[in-house]
Order: structure tokens, then C-alpha cells, then sequence
């Protein structure tokens, strides 16, 4: 077999997977907090804003509960993803903070949620 193709396609132990999460995202807030540099695969930036936060259900994987975390660089406009895994109580907790029950949350609705204020007028 192709050793890339086996590379790509090797088996996480889900043990494993949840470790590098809990080890690598700070999982006491609302949303996974990166306990590492956010910082730009492309061009190296630090300045990345968490662009939205969305949970979902694996189906097929023995962890089954994830949060999808992307960034945008604010200088090139790259967008990076990590799919953390939590718990169905993480999620459901992320849920009871939403308006409409769901646990998704736009960069401006995070803004909102944690106290900032708004800085710009919307565009027209
Ligand atoms: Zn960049």
C-alpha cells in the first residue's frame, strides 16, 4: 500500500485523540481555548480571530462529540480548523448559552457573549 495513503488513513485510538484535546485546549470555558500560539500556517501571523465555533455529532467515531475551532488570519485571510474532541455535557453546555438553543456561535456572537463591545457600524 501507498505509505502516504496508510499514513493518512491510520487509526487515532480515541484515548489518544481525547488526550492531545485535553491536554492541548482549555476546556473550562464556553469554547475550547487554544493553550497554545494561534498563529498562522501561512504566513505566520499571530493575529487570527476565531471566525466561528460549531459542534456536531461523529457518527462513526467512538468519541463521538466534537467542536469544530476555525481562525482567519487577519492579514493573508487564511482559515485554519481543529476538530476538538469534548464530551455531550460540553456541548450541551454550549447550547444553554445560545439564544436559540444551538451550540453555534459566530465570531460576533462570541464577541457579544464575552462582553465586548461592538467597534464597527454595519456596512450598508
Ligand atoms: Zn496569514
Amino acid at each position: 500500500m501507498n505509505k502516504i495513503i496508510k499514513a493518512l488513513l491510520d487509526d487515532n485510538k480515541p484515548e489518544t485523540g481525547q488526550k492531545a484535546c485535553e491536554d492541548n485546549w482549555d476546556l473550562s470555558e464556553l469554547i475550547p481555548i487554544p493553550k497554545f500560539p494561534v498563529k498562522c500556517p501561512f504566513c505566520g501571523s499571530r493575529k487570527m480571530l476565531i471566525r466561528n465555533v460549531t459542534a456536531h455529532q461523529r457518527i462513526d467515531s467512538p468519541t463521538k462529540w466534537r467542536v469544530i475551532v476555525s481562525f482567519k488570519c487577519t492579514i493573508c485571510s487564511h482559515i485554519t480548523t481543529h476538530g476538538v474532541v469534548v464530551t455531550k455535557d460540553y456541548v450541551d453546555k454550549m447550547s444553554s448559552h445560545h439564544p436559540d438553543g444551538v451550540p453555534n456561535f459566530s465570531h460576533r456572537q462570541l464577541r457579544q457573549m464575552f462582553g465586548f463591545e461592538e467597534q464597527h457600524e454595519e456596512q450598508k
